[in-house]
C-alpha cells in the first residue's frame, strides 16, 4: 500500500478571530508539515471580502488586508505552501469573496453549514434537525450553481457539529435526503471541487456505534468527488489531527491516489 499522501488544506493562523493564538503562524504550520512529510499545507483564515455587502460584525474585521498580513508565506522545497481562505456562504448567491479577489487565493474553503451563526447563515425559522438537513442540502445546491474557480474550491466540513448546536447533528446528517445529496455531489465532482475530510469530525471513537459518520462521504465518493484532508486547526497542537486520524478515515473510505484533490 502506498504511503498516505498527507496534506492539510484547512488551518487557521492567529489572524482568525476564533484562533487569536500568537503561536499559530504560517511558520508553525510549515514546520509541522515538513516534519510529517506533507505535500501541501494551506493557510485558510476566515475571510469576508469588503467588496461583498452584508458582513456580520464577527466577519467585518476579517477582510482582505487583514488576511493578507500572512504574506509572504514561508517557503520550503519539501512542502507546497498555499495561501487560501475560509470564506462564508449565506445562501442565494451571497458568497463572502468577490470575483475580483479569486486570484488572490490558491484555495478557497467554503463551509455550507456554519449554522451556529444564527440570523446570518441560518434563518431563525430553521429550528429542527429536519429543517437543518434540508437547509444543508439547499445550500449545497445553491453553491453548486455559482460560477467559481472550482478547481481550487473545497466544500469544508460537511459534517461539522456546528450544523445544529442545540440538538443532534448526527440526526441532521442521517436526515439528509440521499437523492438530492447524490445529485449535488455529482455536480461538485463534475465541477472539480474538493470535499473536505475534516479531522475534527473523526474524534476517537468515531468508528464505534452506527456507521453514519461516513455516510455522506461514501455517497460523495460514489458520485466521483475528490477529497482533501484538513485539520481545521486553530492552535499548533491541533495540526496533529491529520497524521493521527487520517489513516483510519482514508482506509474506511477506501480512497486511492485518484481520489485526491490536486491543487
Ligand atoms: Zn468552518
Ligand atoms: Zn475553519
Amino acid at each position: 500500500m502506498p504511503a498516505l499522501p498527507l496534506h492539510d488544506l484547512h488551518a487557521h493562523s492567529g489572524l482568525s478571530s476564533c484562533s487569536s493564538d500568537p503561536g499559530m503562524t504560517a511558520r508553525a504550520m510549515l514546520d509541522h508539515a515538513v516534519a510529517h512529510g506533507y505535500s501541501v499545507q494551506c493557510v485558510t483564515d476566515h475571510f469576508w471580502d469588503e467588496l461583498v455587502p452584508g458582513a456580520s460584525d464577527w466577519y467585518k474585521p476579517q477582510g482582505l488586508a487583514h488576511v493578507l498580513r500572512n504574506l509572504p508565506l514561508p517557503q520550503d522545497d519539501r512542502v507546497k505552501m498555499v495561501f487560501g481562505c475560509e470564506t462564508e456562504f449565506v445562501g442565494g448567491k451571497t458568497l463572502g469573496i468577490h470575483p475580483s479577489h479569486y486570484e488572490d487565493f490558491g484555495f478557497i474553503a467554503i463551509p455550507p453549514n456554519h449554522f451556529h451563526m444564527k440570523g446570518f447563515v441560518r434563518p431563525a425559522s430553521c429550528n429542527t434537525e429536519e429543517k437543518a438537513a434540508d437547509l444543508l442540502v439547499e445550500r449545497l445546491e445553491e453553491l453548486s450553481l455559482l460560477d467559481l474557480p472550482w478547481h481550487k474550491v473545497g466544500i469544508a466540513h460537511l459534517t461539522t457539529g456546528l450544523v445544529f448546536t442545540e440538538g443532534d447533528p448526527k440526526l441532521v446528517f442521517r436526515l439528509v435526503d440521499e437523492r438530492r445529496f447524490r445529485a449535488v455531489m455529482r455536480a461538485f465532482a463534475r465541477l472539480g471541487a474538493g470535499i473536505e475530510l475534516n479531522m475534527g469530525t473523526f474524534a476517537p471513537g468515531w468508528q464505534d456505534g452506527p456507521d453514519d459518520t461516513l455516510r455522506l462521504y461514501r455517497l460523495a465518493k460514489d458520485e466521483g468527488c475528490r477529497f482533501y484532508l484538513a485539520s481545521d486547526a486553530h492552535h499548533p497542537a491541533q495540526l496533529d489531527m491529520v497524521p493521527e486520524r487520517a489513516g483510519a478515515v482514508v482506509e474506511a473510505l477506501g480512497l486511492t491516489e485518484g481520489d485526491w484533490l490536486r491543487l
